[in-house]
C-alpha cells in the first residue's frame, strides 16, 4: 500500500479505537488496511496517494446521484454562506418536509433529527408511549442503529466482529427486545400469541439491507401489518437505508403495505447528518412540545443537511432514479455471469438501487441463511476488486449502492475487475 496511507493508518490506530470512528470502516471483515480518501466526484473516490476507485459504497448509501452532484453541492454552499446553524426554525426544514410529504403521501407529520440511530430511538420511545407497552420485536440480522434497546443480533458491523450483542447494554433493556427471524411470519405470529398484549411495536427494515439485501417474501409485510393491528401494536419501517433506494416512493410504494411510523436517514441528508421520523399527525403530536414524549436536538434540521437532502431529492426524478436502478441491475447481472464463468457459486439479491452478492448457490431469506455464504471468498474478491480500482463494501453482509452517475463505462470497469478477481478466486479453489 502506498506511503501516505500507511502513515495515516498508523497514526489513526493511535488516535481512534481500532483506527476508525465507525467499526465497519476498519476492514476487519475483509482483512487489510482501510483506504484514506481525499476527494470524490460522481462515481469515483480518490485516495490520499492519488489512486482512483469506482465507489459502490457511496458513504453507505446517501449519494444516490453520485458524489458532489452539482445541484447538491451548490445548495450546500449557498446554505453555508447564509449561516451554518440557527438553533431556531428556518425555511429549509419546510422545503425538505414538503418534498417528503409528496413522496410519502401517507405521512401526516415528521421530525428531523441528526442520525438514523436517533430517529429509531425516538420511534421506539414514541411507540412505547403510544401503546403504554415495553416490548419491541426486531429481526435477527437487522441493524437499527447503535442505541441500547436494539443492539441485539444486529447485522453486518456486529456480525462481522462476531459479537452477539454489546457489553454495556443492560440486560434489563435487552430483555425488552424480542428477536424473530426475518421472513418467518409463523414465528412472529407465535410471539404475538404468547405476549401480544405486551408488544409495543415491530421494527423492521421493509427490505432488509443490513445482513445484505434480503427482500421481504410475498405476504411477510402484510402479515406483520395484520398481526400488529390485531394486537394493538405499531408497525415501524426502518427505512434509513432503503428510503428512496428500493423505490422513489419508499417501501410503501414498493410493497403496498403502510406502517404506522417510518424512520429515514442516509439519502434524506444527501451526505450530511440528517434523518427523520414520520407518521400520522396524531402519533407525531405525542412528541414535545405538542405532547409529553421528550426529544430534542441542538443541530436538528441543520440548514446544510436540509439543503443537501432537498437538492438531492429534487433532482431525483424518474429518469435519474431509473438510471441508478439500471446501473445496479447491470452490475448485478454482470457479476452473476462473471462468477458463473469461473464456476463460483454466487447469488445476487437486488432491490432497486441496492444489491448484495452472496457467495452461496442458495437464496438468502434470513440471517440464518448467512452461515451458508462464504465470507472468506468475499474478502478475497473484495481485495481483488480494490487492487483493480473498485471500492466495494468491506463486509460480506452489506449492500452495494449504485447512483445515477454509474454509467456504462463505470459498469464495464467494475465488471472487468470482477472477472479478473473471480479468475483469481477460481484458480485458488480446489478442483472437484
Ligand atoms: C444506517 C442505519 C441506521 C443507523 O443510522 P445512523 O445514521 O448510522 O445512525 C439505522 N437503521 C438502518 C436500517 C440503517 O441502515
Amino acid at each position: 500500500m502506498a506511503q501516505k496511507n500507511t502513515r495515516l493508518w498508523r497514526e489513526a490506530q493511535e488516535a481512534f479505537p481500532g483506527g476508525v470512528n465507525s467499526p465497519v470502516r476498519a476492514f476487519r471483515g475483509v482483512g487489510g488496511s482501510p483506504r484514506f480518501f481525499r476527494s470524490a466526484r460522481g462515481p469515483h473516490l480518490t485516495d490520499v496517494d492519488g489512486a482512483r476507485y469506482v465507489d459502490w459504497v457511496l458513504s453507505w448509501g446517501p449519494h444516490l446521484l453520485g458524489h458532489r452532484h452539482p445541484k447538491v453541492e451548490a445548495a450546500v454552499l449557498k446554505a453555508a454562506r447564509d449561516g451554518l446553524s440557527f438553533g431556531a426554525p428556518h425555511e429549509g426544514e419546510l422545503r425538505l418536509s414538503r418534498i417528503l410529504h409528496k413522496r410519502l403521501p401517507w405521512i401526516g407529520k415528521l421530525r428531523f433529527v441528526c442520525s438514523g440511530t436517533e430517529a429509531v430511538m425516538t420511534a421506539l420511545r414514541l411507540a412505547r408511549a403510544a401503546t403504554s407497552r415495553d416490548l419491541i420485536l426486531k429481526f435477527n440480522g437487522a441493524y437499527h442503529g447503535h442505541h441500547d434497546s436494539l443492539l441485539v443480533k444486529a447485522g453486518s458491523g456486529v456480525a462481522t466482529l462476531g459479537l452477539p450483542d454489546s457489553p454495556g447494554v443492560p440486560g434489563a433493556l435487552a430483555a425488552l427486545t424480542l428477536l424473530a427471524e426475518y421472513n418467518d411470519l409463523d414465528q412472529v405470529r407465535q410471539m404475538f400469541q404468547r405476549q401480544g398484549s405486551r408488544i409495543a411495536a415491530i421494527i423492521v427494515e421493509p427490505c432488509s439491507g443490513n445482513m445484505g439485501v434480503v427482500p421481504p417474501q410475498p405476504g411477510f409485510l402484510a402479515g406483520l401489518r395484520e398481526l400488529t393491528r390485531k394486537h394493538g401494536a405499531l408497525l415501524i419501517y426502518d427505512e434509513v437505508m432503503t428510503g428512496f433506494r428500493v423505490h422513489p416512493g419508499g417501501a410503501v410504494a414498493a410493497y403496498g403495505v403502510e406502517p404506522d411510523l417510518v424512520t429515514l436517514g442516509k439519502v434524506v441528508g444527501g451526505g450530511l447528518p440528517a434523518a427523520a421520523l414520520a407518521g400520522s399527525a396524531k402519533l407525531l403530536d405525542l412528541l414535545a412540545p405538542a405532547g409529553s414524549v421528550y426529544q430534542a436536538g441542538t443541530l436538528s434540521g441543520s440548514p446544510l443537511a436540509m439543503a443537501a437532502g432537498a437538492a438531492l431529492l429534487e433532482n431525483l426524478d424518474a429518469t435519474t432514479w431509473k438510471r441508478a436502478e439500471a446501473a445496479a441491475a447491470r452490475c448485478a447481472e454482470g457479476l452473476e455471469e462473471a462468477a458463473k464463468a469461473e464456476g463460483i457459486p454466487l447469488t445476487i439479491q437486488r432491490a432497486g438501487t441496492m444489491f448484495t452478492p452472496f457467495f452461496t448457490a442458495e437464496p438468502v431469506r434470513s440471517a440464518k441463511d448467512l452461515a451458508r455464504a462464504d465470507a472468506k471468498a468475499y474478502g478475497k474478491f473484495f481485495h481483488g476488486l480494490l487492487s483493480r480500482g473498485v471500492y466495494a463494501p468491506p463486509s460480506a453482509y452489506e449492500a452495494w449502492f449504485s447512483s445515477s452517475a454509474h454509467g456504462p463505462a463505470i459498469i464495464a470497469k467494475t465488471l472487468a475487475a470482477a472477472r479478473a478477481a473471480f479468475q483469481d478466486l477460481g484458480r485458488a479453489r480446489p478442483k472437484r
